[in-house]
Parts: structure tokens; sequence; C-alpha cells
């Protein structure tokens, strides 16, 4: 949607596919960046964003074998907003749709299911859709799919992905929020186990890690042991485990992280987690994945407007964006080596990492700064050619 609206900006028709008829999904990341805000305010989208309802962490605070520990400190990021905003998925792609529909060159089609790729002498050359009314084909300079971790764009392409292995799995469910619950951001870690609260308002979104693969075993061992085992490490929920009553209320998240090898080959660009799964830790998947479509409107935006791109151009884009993605990811795989939803301890002996926290509260800017902006940050470069009808851009 990103791109979408970037590359419509910059005067190149674009037509956004959507398989869904809505953008709502329950337990979707939902965090938006300081990087984010930022290409926000370079858009002059961020007042009216702002304006939707979010909530503002400007502080990342953990809780490591029942010591809270401040973790990431925003409040030196050199951005105009220096917090992550926490906002539903589809309150925000709701928002990049409407304000992209303003640009003529733009066209959303939900409904429309991307089933194969279409060729011409070896070209990706279109795309076709299952819609309500028929099979479409959509023809195009370039594809570029954004279609998620299991694309079918990547796969019709035969690009080679690169499985990096997570040793985890996690279970996503709601339990309400009382007002004497311990103040926290994060979550609790307690000897390789993690149990994220995300602050949703009125009900904590609850992130519970299990072992890759573990959930037919926590089946077999019944609700009441997942419920003890959750009221272990976050003992003050013991008074609404309860509403976990039914299975139907607990979703698994598969966790994957893996890139592509190539992320194109000719007419194709794939970004996002299309062309690099991401893990949940750090939640910086969105961020990620919004960053890539910045670049490729910076990189291809104009070029586009009068034709097709060349290889030459779409591997820029992977080169530019290949870096932070290998940081990240393995970052995420030294932090699956800790927590991974397997006992590796007792006592309550806080861990030298989140130590050094505590002792050198500067350390505080690292995370911040992966996690808030992510390497290597990108700003809108790409032309704007409808000055009339952008935000107050650069405001
Ligand atoms: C449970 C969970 C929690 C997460 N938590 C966080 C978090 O807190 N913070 C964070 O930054 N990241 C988080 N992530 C990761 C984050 O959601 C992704 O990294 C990010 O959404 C990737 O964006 P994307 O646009 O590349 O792909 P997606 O968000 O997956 O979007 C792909 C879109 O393409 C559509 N689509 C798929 N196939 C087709 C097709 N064939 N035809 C047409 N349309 C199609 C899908 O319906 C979807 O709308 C989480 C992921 C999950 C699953």
């Amino acid at each position: 949607m990103m791109a979408g609206y970037l590359l419509a900006r910059a005067g190149v028709g674009v037509v956004v596919l959507e398989k869904h008829s809505d953008f709502f999904r329950d337990f979707r990341g939902d965090t938006i960046h300081p990087s984010t805000l930022e290409v926000m305010s370079e858009l002059g989208l961020l007042d009216e964003f702002l304006k939707l309802p979010h909530q503002e962490l400007r502080e990342i605070r953990g809780i490591f074998n029942g010591h809270p520990v401040p973790m990431a400190d925003f409040s030196r990021l050199p951005t105009h907003c220096k917090f992550i905003a926490f906002m539903p998925q589809w309150d925000f792609l709701n928002f990049v749709a409407s304000q992209a529909k303003r640009f003529p060159t733009f066209a959303l089609h939900m409904q429309h299911e991307v089933v194969d790729l279409l060729f011409g002498n070896d070209r990706v050359t279109g795309v076709r859709a299952k819609t309500p009314e028929g099979e479409r084909d959509f023809l195009g300079d370039l594809v570029i799919g954004a279609d998620g971790r299991n694309a079918i764009t990547h796969t019709q392409a035969q690009l080679e992905l690169q499985e990096l292995g997570a040793p985890i799995d996690v279970l996503w469910m709601r339990l309400s929020k009382r007002p004497n619950d311990p103040p926290q951001s994060l979550g609790f870690f307690q000897h390789g186990k993690l149990l994220a609260l995300l602050d949703r308002g009125d009900y904590f979104q609850v992130g519970f890690v299990i072992p890759k693969g573990g959930l037919d075993e926590l089946k077999q061992r019944g609700l009441p042991a997942l419920h003890r085992d959750i009221v272990e490490i976050g003992p003050f929920l013991q008074d609404r485990i309860g509403e976990l009553d039914d299975w139907s209320k607990i979703r698994l998240l598969t966790v994957q992280i893996n890139r592509l090898k190539k992320w194109c080959r000719d007419g194709l660009l794939c970004i996002g987690d299309n062309a690099h799964a991401m893990s949940p830790a750090g939640g910086v998947g969105i961020n990620l994945a919004l960053q890539d479509a910045v670049a490729t409107a910076n990189l291809l935006g104009a070029k586009l407007k009068t034709g097709p791109v060349s290889m030459t151009d779409l591997e820029l884009v992977q080169k530019r964006r290949e870096f932070p993605v290998r940081l990240i990811q393995a970052l995420q795989v030294q932090v699956h080596k800790r927590i991974n939803g397997r006992t590796s301890g007792t006592g309550d002996r806080l861990p030298l990492l989140p130590r050094l926290f505590l002792w050198f509260p500067v350390l505080r800017a690292i995370p911040a700064r992966l996690i808030g902006l992510g390497p290597r940050p990108e700003h809108v470069r790409s032309p704007s050619n409808w000055p009339e009808a952008s935000g107050r851009e650069g405001k």
C-alpha cells in the first residue's frame, strides 16, 4: 500500500490488488515506528495521521526474572516523533489507502487475489487475479510482490528462499486489562520464556512464546496447563486467565525468518515480508516493509513514470535494503537463542544483558535506534507529481 501510495504520488499508474475484502486482521503487528512517522511527516500526513486513535510508547521496559528494566529510550531519536505509535494495522492501511485515492493514477481493488504471474519472453508482464466477477488479467511495466510471507509471486517466479530457521512459535490471545496492573511495556522474560503484553487500551494483546511445533503437546496437556504456564510468568493475570476458556481464542503464529536470495527477476520486484519474513522479535517487520517501499519509490519512481525498468534498476532496491534486513535477522536469530519457550534456569537473577541496561542507561539508545529507526533509515526522495493533492509536505 505504501509503495502504491508513493508511486502514484510520483505520477506512476498504480493498481493495488488485495485478496481480502477489508484490512481487518486481528493479532497482526500494529507498531508504527518513529521512522515511519518521519516518512509521514515528510509526506505532510503526520498531523492527520496522529488524529487516529493510537497509544504512544516512549520507552520499552521489560521485566526480567521479576526485575523491571528499561531497555530502549526513544527520547533522543533525531525524529519528529520520539515514540512508537500503536495503531491497529487496518486503521493504518485504511489511512494510507484513503490518502492514495487522492492521486488520479491510483486504484485499489479489494477481493482481488493474485493467482498467477503472466510472462512474455521470460519477463513478468502482469498478474492473473481471482475477482468476484471471475478471473482478470492485469498487465504492467512492473509487478511489485508485496504479498507477505506466503507470497504467490515469489513462488511462481521461482525465486529461491533461504530459511534461517526459527526455534519458536507464538500464541496470540486477548486478556482484559485492570487498573492496578503492574506498569510494563514489553512483557515478562523468565528463563528463556517470554510473555509479551501489548497495551491495546482496555485489553492486552498477549503473545506467549512456545517451542516450535509445541502447540499439539500443549493441547494434549490441556487449557489449565497453559493457564498455569502463563500465570507462572505473569502472576497478576490469575484473576482473568479464565477468559481463555476455549482454544479458538488462542491463535498460533508460526514464526519464520527467511529471505529471498534474489528479490527480483525481469518485471517483478519482491519487497516486505515477501522478500524477507521477519520474526516478531523486536516488532520491526512493518517498519522494514515500509522502508522497502520508500526505497522502491526513491529508486524507481521517476523511471517507472516513463516506462519499464531494467534488472539493474530492480537489483538496486535489493542492494539498498538487504543490509538492514540481514543485520536485523542476525539479531533476531541471537534473540531466539535466549528466548525459545524452553525453561533454561531458575531463580530471580537478572541476566547480564538487561543488567548492563540498568548500569549504563546510555546503552538504551542502541535498541531505540535499531527498533525505532532501523539500520539505514529511508527518507522520501521520490518526486511528487501532484503537489496540490499531497499533504502539507515537509511540514
Ligand atoms: C501475529 C503477528 C504479529 C506481528 N507483530 C508485529 C509487530 O508488533 N510489529 C511489526 O513491525 N511487525 C509485526 N509482525 C510482522 C508484520 O506484520 C509484517 O512484517 C508486515 O506486516 C509485513 O508487511 P507486508 O506488507 O510485507 O506483508 P503483509 O502485512 O503480510 O501484507 C501482505 C498483504 O498482501 C495480501 N495478499 C497476500 N497474498 C495475496 C494475493 N495472492 N493476492 C492479493 N493479495 C494478497 C494480504 O492479504 C495482505 O494484506 C507481526 C506479524 C504477525 C503475523
